[in-house]
């Protein structure tokens, strides 16, 4: 046990959302009526059907969306106001232009830039970030290959390494286990417990239930509206036909 007996003071939530809805320009609405808080040091879990809103809710807690009506917080503060390189936000992979040509080193050093604003140069610390984020998502042997000449899993451990090395105070993931192979999951799982093991907040979205319990904390289940939030054991104790509707298999290496 301890000597440092002393309890900290319950940690501002991280993410806090009310009432939150967010549409596309001329569009109708994509997401609607969610209400959620993120704590600390936990992994949210985003479930739901295609078009269901998943993106656009870890857009809009990027700050790259509008807020139509409704109310969302991040770090205690509108997402847009946050300093520069807070938020990581990374795409869902199918969203990713890989026609240009940079080395997966070059993309993963692409995450130290907010913080070097544009005065600083690239130091030694920030060298040592990127290859101990290489070295995390295990791409060391693969740093000086282009982007796009590697696989999904490849590639999502290189946006999963980008966003280590941003050193971020939250990380926003859009299915980064969808379509990768069963190596990639298994490291992706290990880096995101160990992220909310340092108090990090994670928000994911996910197609796949099958192991939710391994990774999320809390889930939220969307379908344009809000349909369930709670913790994981609760929410799959309620519903235990959802770990079952999403099943998919692995791609290969
Ligand atoms: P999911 O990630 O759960 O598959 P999305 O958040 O991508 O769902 O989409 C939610 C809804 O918003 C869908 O009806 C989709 O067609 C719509 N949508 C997504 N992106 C855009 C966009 N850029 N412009 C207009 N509508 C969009
Ligand atoms: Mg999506």
């Amino acid at each position: 046990m301890s000597v440092n007996t002393v309890a900290p003071a319950a940690a501002p939530p991280a993410v806090i959302a009310e009432r939150l809805c967010v549409s596309y320009d001329g569009g109708r609405v994509a997401l609607a009526e969610v209400t959620f808080s993120l704590a600390p040091g936990e992994v949210l879990g985003i479930i739901g059907p295609n078009g269901s809103g998943k993106s656009t809710l870890l857009k809009a807690t990027a700050g790259l969306l509008r807020v139509r009506s409704g109310s969302l917080e991040v770090l205690g503060k509108k997402p847009d106001a946050l300093p520069p390189g807070s938020i990581a936000y990374v795409p869902q992979i199918d969203a990713v232009d890989w026609s240009f040509p940079a080395t997966v080193r070059d993309v993963v050093a692409m995450g130290r830039f907010p913080k070097l604003g544009r005065f600083r140069p690239f130091a030694t610390r920030d060298r040592r970030l990127v290859e101990d984020a290489l070295a995390s998502v295990r791409m060391l042997h693969l740093a000086d290959r282009p982007i796009g000449e590697l696989s999904g899993g490849q590639q999502q451990r290189t946006f999963i390494a980008r966003a280590l090395a941003q050193e971020p105070a939250i990380y926003l993931l859009d299915e980064p286990a969808t379509g990768v192979d069963a190596a990639t999951e298994e490291t992706l799982l290990e880096i995101v417990r160990r992220l909310a093991g340092e108090g990090k907040p994670v928000m994911m979205s996910t197609h796949d239930l099958e192991r939710a319990r391994e990774w999320f904390d809390r889930l939220l289940v969307l379908e344009t509206r809000q349909i369930f939030e709670g913790s994981t054991d609760e929410v799959l104790s309620a519903h235990p036909q959802l770990a079952h509707s999403h099943a998919h298999g692995h791609s290969k290496p």
